[in-house]
């Protein structure tokens, strides 16, 4: 599981942090990447990177602002080309279906995959065997999502040698042991299957907020996450300035992953006005109320490992 940056800047393209975009990479778990938002020449940064468009399955939105979709309909459009035949599901606020449609019909554009549209409300938006992923709404002045995924935990491995040390051979009887069923084996021998499978595996949260002010809905959506991902397009000291502008400094980004508990923090949405020289400034004021702070930057990678 690895989120992988494609655009880290705050409202316009800057030379070194385009628009915003961020990749959840899930090759390993299901083959497949889901995008959150896809600001401008999304597809360009995808075209400096091992990310295929065909493997991209969903597109979580977070708002409706330029900066952050921008680049949905080429990047759809592209994918139709680059060999993406199978279903691609957009989740976004309210109007991301009309924004969409009215893009793809004006450019006559024709996908070759069906493209499912879901304009969501606050709750849970998707859930399988693997995943869930809730939203709650933000403070940006506009609608503005933020997500939590969670993986479901994995059930523990087999210890396939213990078993054949103890007599049991391969074969369906590995799976009803796996699935936790108590086995009495031909003999007369009753194999308990905790003796037999490794621990559960912990299911990972990754938290993926749009812009927003300090809010309440931001640390509930981070509760405990492995990794939060949160806006922090002002520094220290300009909490006036992000209150204005619906935003968020580095602290205020801090606040909420120490309240909730997490793991470790990524800052990113970084206004152009900090330039390079700035952003280790950036990280260490953020590192003063949460240490395990870093800075997303374009093509940045972050493996965020079960625990
Ligand atoms: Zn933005
Ligand atoms: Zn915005």
């Amino acid at each position: 599981m690895n989120i992988f940056f494609l655009g880290t800047g705050a409202g316009m393209p800057a030379k070194l942090r385009n628009v915003t975009s961020i990749a959840l990479k899930l090759l390993e778990e299901r083959g497949a990447v889901w995008l959150f938002d896809a600001g401008e020449a999304t597809q360009h940064q995808i075209l400096h990177t091992s990310i295929k468009p065909r493997r991209i399955e969903k597109i979580f939105v977070t708002h409706l602002h330029g900066d952050h979709i921008y680049g949905l309909p080429g990047l759809l459009s592209s994918r139709s080309f680059q060999g993406g035949d199978t279903e691609v599901t957009v989740y976004g606020p309210k109007g991301i279906k009309e924004y969409l449609h009215i893009s793809l019909a004006v450019s006559q554009t024709f996908l070759k995959y069906p493209l499912t549209v879901i304009e969501i409300e606050e709750g849970v938006v998707f859930e399988d065997e693997q995943f869930i992923v809730e939203a709650r709404l933000l403070d940006h002045g506009i609608a503005s999502y933020g997500y939590r995924v969670i993986e479901k935990d994995r059930p523990g491995t087999l210890l396939a040698d213990k078993l054949q040390e103890a007599g049991v051979q391969p074969g369906p009887i590995f799976r009803k042991i796996k699935n936790g069923e108590t086995v009495t084996l031909g003999d007369g021998r009753v194999i308990n299957p905790s003796e037999f499978v490794g621990p559960v595996q912990k299911g990972r949260i990754i938290t993926i907020l749009g812009d927003t002010r300090f809010c309440q809905n931001a640390i509930s959506l981070a509760r405990d996450a492995d990794l939060l991902i949160h806006e922090a397009t002002f520094s220290a000291g300009e909490e006036m300035l992000a209150t204005d502008y619906f935003h968020s400094t580095t602290l205020q980004a801090a606040k909420v992953a120490k309240q909730a508990g997490c793991k470790q923090l990524c800052l990113t949405h970084i206004s152009s006005r900090y330039d390079r020289d700035a952003w280790g400034n950036l990280v260490t004021e953020a590192q003063g109320i949460f240490p395990n702070t870093d800075i997303a930057a374009d093509f940045k990678e972050i493996t965020v490992r079960s625990s």
